[in-house]
């Protein structure tokens, strides 16, 4: 639609190399890495797809590069890329597990323009370092002060399932106590190391009375309580649900962003681990618009089980990752069917 402004992210796994080794890690296995000249190539390749874009479709893109691991910070040469994305007209994110960012390497990340870092914290003390390691709860709670120090905003983010989801009220305290903008959860996605806690994945009564319990911390709080979990925001949707069959919000899987693992696969999502493409061998643009699977997550009549059928299908289509993982614990390869923890369907009208 021209003059519309449209966000389009890439996260963008530099290594997934890490010094910590989680429980509900979604890697399964350590990949190679783009050497630095490679991933400098892929950057312009995706800013002069995004310009193509803009230019072809009269559209108002927001860009940005969402950086990951494994942990960013062991990645060499992480502040020249940084500042190639940044001079390239991105936005700049880092996701990160806090514990090896020291005062000059977060005055070093301002300077870098680095937008916002997300601090992975999975509840407080000895409930994070039982899921992440010992230690790693005060070191990352260190990393998060030193962010914000240097005066980059700083985000807490929290991967929920049964073993920690009473810990949010406490997480929101410790986050107003830090000066943190906002405490943000998602669901575990019982894929790599996490198929472990497969039985602690949330069942739909207790995500929905999750939902209820973060909208009631969030009223009034200076922290933000946030969740880009689909099925977190179609309950709070002001007006009518439009009634097509092409996504206009929810999973952003196909639609507002891509993910590139640390050899360059591109895969819908990280979560989803299914892979589309090679960002060296192929342009965002190629696989954007040829991948079966893309246009599969943007067709409604795709879908079955469960989200097809329902009102919100525009604005959710749950979690595609959730839903894949499910299938592959029946021996299925299916991205498409329902997506196991909803507690919202409803029919269409
Ligand atoms: S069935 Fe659930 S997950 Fe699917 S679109 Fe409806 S509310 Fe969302
Ligand atoms: S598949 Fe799940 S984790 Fe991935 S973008 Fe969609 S809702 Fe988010």
């Amino acid at each position: 639609m021209p003059g519309a402004m449209y966000s389009f992210f890439v996260q963008w796994h530099l290594t997934e190399r890490c010094n910590l080794r989680c429980r509900h890690c979604y890697q399964e296995k350590v990949a190679g890495e783009l050497e630095h000249q490679e991933i400098c190539q892929a950057m312009e390749g995706i800013a002069g797809t995004i310009q193509g874009w803009r230019a072809d479709y009269g559209m108002e893109i927001s860009p940005s590069f969402h950086f990951t691991g494994g942990e960013p910070m062991v990645r060499h040469g992480l502040f020249p890329i940084l500042a190639q994305a940044h001079s390239l007209g991105f936005s700049v994110s880092l996701m990160s597990n806090g514990t090896l960012i020291s005062e000059e390497l977060a005055r070093r990340l301002a300077t870098a323009g680095v937008r916002d870092v997300q601090v992975s914290l999975d509840g407080l003390e000895d409930v994070h370092d039982s899921i992440r390691g010992k230690g790693s709860f005060q070191q990352a709670v260190r990393g998060i002060a030193n962010l914000i120090s240097a005066g980059v905003e700083t985000n807490i983010n929290l991967t929920l399932s049964r073993v920690n989801y009473d810990q949010l009220d406490g997480l929101v305290n410790l986050g107003k106590q830090l000066g943190v903008g906002a405490v943000a959860f998602s669901r575990l996605v019982p894929c790599g190391r996490g198929e472990e806690l497969a039985d602690e994945v949330l069942t739909p009564a207790e995500l929905s009375d999750l939902h209820a319990k973060a909208r009631a911390l969030n009223a009034g709080s200076k922290v933000e309580v946030a969740c880009s979990d689909p099925l977190f925001s179609v309950t709070g949707i002001p007006g009518e649900v439009p009634q097509i069959d092409f996504p206009v919000g929810g999973c952003a899987a196909g639609m507002f962003g891509v993910t590139i693992t640390s050899d360059g696969s591109v895969m819908p999502c990280r979560r989803m681990n299914l892979v589309i493409g090679n960002i060296k061998q192929q342009s965002l643009r190629e696989l954007w618009a040829d991948s079966p699977v893309l246009w599969a997550l943007r067709d409604r009549r795709s879908y079955h089980d469960g989200c097809e059928s329902c009102y919100y299908w525009a604005v959710c289509r749950g979690c595609r990752a959730i839903a894949l993982a499910s299938a592959r614990s029946n021996g299925q390869e299916d991205f498409l069917g329902a997506d196991p923890q909803c507690p919202y369907h409803k029919p269409r009208g």
